[in-house]
């Protein structure tokens, strides 16, 4: 979910508590992946015919692109994650993660927002 609109439907911080669990996800899909491809590296190692050696090495090649979907897909939503969440503290009065959305351009990554505490505003840059 892009920031303004994880903002503006739920707020800051469970926007951000939201895309930390959703990376995290993805992280342990990448780690399933691992185990899914070690099971078919062995299973293809015992050689019981051509349709079940085909069948294993396509499986490997399914969790191996799969695991890097994954793998980056964590890296991605963590890295906008943290990005956010570095700049989410008010610059006036220091109160972290206190904030409303005021405007945001068309990719809805690049926000203005009001803190809550002292009505400072300033821009958060998420691209
Ligand atoms: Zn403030």
């Amino acid at each position: 979910m892009k920031l303004a609109e994880g903002i503006r439907r739920h707020g800051f911080r469970t926007w951000y508590e939201r895309e930390l669990l959703q990376s995290h996800a993805h992280l342990a899909l990448s780690f399933l992946c691992l185990i899914g491809i070690f099971a078919a590296v062995e299973a293809a190692m015992r050689f019981r015919g051509w349709a079940d050696q085909l069948f294993d090495i396509f499986a490997t090649l399914l969790l191996v692109a799969t695991g890097l979907w994954a793998l980056r897909r964590y890296l991605h939503l963590l890295h906008h994650a943290e990005l956010a969440a570095h700049q989410a503290e008010c610059p006036q009065c220091k109160a972290y993660g206190r904030l409303q959305l005021l405007q945001a351009d068309d990719s809805g990554e690049y926000v203005q927002v009001v803190c809550r505490a002292c009505q400072h505003v300033w821009l958060i840059d998420n691209r």
